[in-house]
């Protein structure tokens, strides 16, 4: 049985963000400090006797990170796993909810992926960046955060990197997961996992920057002319529905005809809960586009359910996989209809 000192190398990947930033001569801060700086300003993390090992990876705000960026993190990682018994990323905080997603959906490995990062910098009185990291490396080499895929450590919390949202502009508990709520908490210097995942689920993909899949919202009295703009030049669409997932009737017959040719996925705007499914029966509802080959998101946001799609075009274009996909991650269907092999945990299979 493993305890917690069975568990004791951990490498830590730099990608820049507020944690890694410091005043510039032009004024504001900017990212500017390696991960072995980081490390440094950490209280305590010698006397643990963990060893950590450093990767600058990338020294950037959040903003400029891409989808070409994660993949080769993935893939980095990858390669540099065989002695390591946990991984750390530090990030902005901007897009931890979109790459720690795509980090969980290309992760196979039984080691913890920990994404963490900052909401005050390192120039401000009580920076929150080395609580955060110290926080993520003692989850990384706890034995239960193994087989959990991709976890967001914040601010003493432990979020699956399916659930986590960014929720505030500047508050330090900034992340949560509405569905189902954190999976742990960092108590005394010790990860303690309340809930797991009932489930593991990854592609076997390359997702790139060449798709273009933008998230239309939509919003009171939208008239239509964005979708008509865009309808041409995607590769897929996610709809941010009003409520459960509706829109105005008149845009129906756009969005039938464009799920013809591209998977069209409708969300909510809201930010917690489910797409319903046999609720709201007029033109626009959930129903009347759920019939009309649009594709649940189920309990995805907008912004997950465009990193999913991005991802799943990248396996496949047959749509009855991507449904079906859409189905098992949006926890609407039972995990076995992921199209791919997943971890079921014991009491699911
Ligand atoms: N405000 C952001 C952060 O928390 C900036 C970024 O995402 O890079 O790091």
């Amino acid at each position: 049985m493993p305890t917690d000192e069975t568990y004791r190398r951990v490498t830590v990947f730099g990608l820049g963000g507020t944690i890694a930033m410091t005043t510039t001569p032009t004024g504001g801060v900017a990212p500017a400090l390696s991960a072995d700086q980081l490390i440094a300003a950490v209280p305590g993390l010698v006397n643990t006797g963990i060893t950590v090992d450093v990767v600058n990876f990338r020294q950037t705000p959040s903003a400029f990170l891409t989808i070409d960026d994660i993949t080769a993190l993935a893939s980095t990682i990858r390669d540099r796993l065989s002695g390591t018994d946990g991984v750390v990323v530090t990030q902005g905080t901007d897009t931890i909810e979109e790459t720690a997603y795509l980090l969980d959906l290309l992760h196979t490995a039984p080691q913890p992926v920990v994404v963490t990062g900052a909401m005050r910098n390192p120039t401000l009185a009580g920076p929150d960046g080395p609580a955060n990291l110290l926080a993520a490396i003692h989850t990384a080499v706890t034995p239960e955060a193994r087989d959990q895929g991709c976890l967001v450590v914040f601010n003493d919390e432990i979020h699956a990197a399916r659930r986590v949202r960014k929720t505030h502009t500047t508050n330090t508990a900034t992340f949560r997961s509405a569905n189902g709520g954190p999976l742990g908490y960092i108590v005394e210097n010790r990860a303690r996992l309340l809930n797991t995942l009932p489930h593991r689920i990854t592609v076997p993909a390359q997702p790139s920057n060449d798709l273009h899949i933008p998230i239309l919202t939509i919003a009171l009295g939208d008239d239509g002319s964005t979708l008509h703009a865009l309808a041409d030049h995607i590769d897929g669409l996610v709809v941010a529905g009003l409520g459960a997932g509706h829109v105005p009737a008149h845009l129906v017959p756009a969005l039938e005809t464009l799920a013809t040719k591209i998977p069209v996925v409708l969300a909510s705007r809201t930010g917690a809960g489910s797409v319903l499914e046999s609720t709201y029966g007029y033109a626009g509802s959930e129903l009347d586009l759920l019939a009309r080959g649009l594709t649940s998101a189920g309990y995805l946001d907008p912004i997950k359910a465009r990193i999913l799609l991005n991802t799943l075009l990248a396996a496949t274009s047959d749509r009855a996989t991507i449904h079906a996909a859409f189905g098992a991650a949006g926890g609407y269907r039972h995990p076995q209809t992921w199209p791919w092999p997943t971890e079921l945990s014991k009491d699911r299979r």
